[in-house]
């Protein structure tokens, strides 16, 4: 499990607050935000936020002095901000990035872009873990990946949008309708209202307001149905037919999927409810472009041409060594011992850890530390047996096991890999860059392994002997 980076939005207006934070919420950012600046340090002080949007005008306090003082405060000294404000532009700019702000967003703000100016900035904010980080997002993709083609359908999506929509703007009544522009019919792909409903054939004659959106592709917000004349026709009709219509105002926002798919939003309030504003409109639009984006990349995912087995050769691997990551090797160890017991053959594993890891990213950077991490892996791998198994187990730990190996011959091989790290140079062709590693070696059948994992902790106490013995040696 990754933790969501956390933003903090100070912002006094209710509704761009609320779309912010859907916005970024839906996009895996994890969102506090105020109404306003007041608060703004109370905030600060007691949680750790990775990047802060601060709007410029609020009518308490101003989000210029805001931003000065947490720029004067060591604390947040490294904090990325990022002002948003429908000031004009250029003095805006010029006044926040003079006091220190990261960047500026002016309002009304495209959500791609805004989205794409946090993403830059928490990166540049994390700059020190930049290697870790750029990993983990990495395994973190290939998680997410799994879990959309897994478990999300269209169908699905559709049921979520609405359930989405209708929730985060309060309004009981949202579907979702598909057809293309000149059609006479549409289908209803999901409705808040009736989460049974599935793909229902509506004719189009009777909804005026759908039609519109679709064949415009503009938004389409009727106040009030009952007197709006696009609705005379079908209003002479219900009234010949003696149908009352509880419908108050509607709203059809069109969108479309990969340029080809059409479709519409159909919101709509009854007589016991709020007409839709302006403010609606502008909520909504923002959600459903958020949405459609997601429903895209489901698209996408959908068809894509990943295979099974290419798929589960992702979730296997470390992204930057290509070796096993932990959770392939802790299933494989555990077939491993099972094999070994039912067998009672032997079973090897050792733990090898990179000595001053730490020095070698501070004094060359964590790009020459990654290279390091990949060499290391490959020479680990040259030596490897096609049985054996070499996994990458944290950040400059590795794990082999050596299935049918004594510790005789286990030792030869701690012997080889040692002398191999030491003689080789980690260098790009100019300076040198030596490295030593430390082993652990733990073999089973031992009083101590019952499984994985005491054969792994009994490996770990001997690699923190091999470390306080002077490194650059294994011990068993
Ligand atoms: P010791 O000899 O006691 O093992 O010292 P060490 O410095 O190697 O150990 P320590 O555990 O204190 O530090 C490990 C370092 O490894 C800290 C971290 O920045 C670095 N590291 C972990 N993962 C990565 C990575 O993926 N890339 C880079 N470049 N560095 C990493
Ligand atoms: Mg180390
Ligand atoms: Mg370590």
């Amino acid at each position: 499990m990754t933790i969501a980076p956390k933003i903090l939005v100070a912002d006094d207006d209710p509704v761009l607050s609320r779309t912010l934070s859907w916005i970024l919420q839906e996009n895996g950012y994890e969102v506090t935000a105020l109404a306003g600046g007041e608060r703004l340090f109370e905030h600060l002080v007691t949680d750790q936020y990775d990047l802060l949007l601060l709007d410029i005008m609020m009518p308490k306090v101003d989000g210029l002095q805001l931003l000065q003082r947490v720029r004067t405060d060591p604390r947040w000294k490294d904090l990325p901000v990022l002002m948003v404000s429908s000031m004009p532009p250029e003095e805006a700019t010029v006044r926040s990035l003079g006091l220190g702000a990261n960047d500026f967003i002016p309002k009304p703000f495209r959500v791609r872009e805004l989205l794409a100016r946090v993403k830059a900035h928490l990166r540049v904010g994390r700059e020190l873990n930049q290697a870790r980080a750029e990993a983990r997002s990495r395994t973190e993709m290939v998680e997410i990946l799994q879990e959309v083609t897994s478990t999300l359908k269209p169908d699905e999506i559709y049921q979520i949008l609405v359930r989405r929509v209708a929730t985060a703007l309060r309004i009981p009544r949202c579907s979702i309708l598909l057809a293309q522009p000149e059609d006479e019919r549409a289908t209803v792909v999901a409705a808040y209202e009736n989460p049974t409903l599935h793909d229902l054939t509506v004719d189009l004659a009777r909804y005026p307001e759908i039609r519109h959106a679709l064949t415009s592709g503009a938004v389409l917000l009727v106040q009030d149905v009952a007197s709006d004349p696009l609705y005379d026709e079908v209003r002479t009709d219900w009234q010949s037919r003696g149908h009352s219509v509880p419908t108050r105002s509607a709203l059809a926002i069109p969108f479309t999927l990969r340029e080809q798919q059409a479709g519409v939003f159909f919101l709509r309030t009854t007589t016991d409810e709020l007409p839709l504003g302006q403010q609606d409109v502008a909520f909504a639009e923002q959600v459903i472009r958020a949405a459609v984006a997601s429903l895209e990349r489901a698209y996408e995912l959908e068809t894509a041409v990943l295979g099974q087995e290419q798929m589960r050769h992702l979730a296997e691997t470390d992204p930057l060594t290509g070796c096993y990551n932990r959770r392939a090797l802790m299933e494989r160890l555990e077939q491993e011992m099972d094999r070994a017991a039912r067998y009672a053959t032997m079973l090897t594993g050792m733990m090898i850890d990179i000595d001053n890891f730490k020095q070698i990213n501070d004094t060359h950077g964590h790009l020459v530390g990654d290279r390091v991490l990949k060499q290391l892996a490959q020479l680990l791998r040259r030596e490897q047996r096609s049985v054996d198994i070499v996994a990458r187990y944290g950040g400059e730990e590795f794990v082999a096991l050596l299935p049918e190996t004594t510790s005789g011959e286990s030792r030869g091989f701690a012997e080889r890999i040692l002398k191999r790290v030491a003689d080789y140079d980690f260098g790009d062709g100019g300076a040198a860059v030596r490295v030593t590693i430390s082993i652990g070696v733990a073999s089973y059948p031992d009083e101590r392994v019952s499984d994985g994992q005491s054969l792994l902790k009994l490996a770990d106490g001997h690699l923190y002997r091999a470390k306080s013995e002077g490194r650059n040696r294994f011990r068993d």
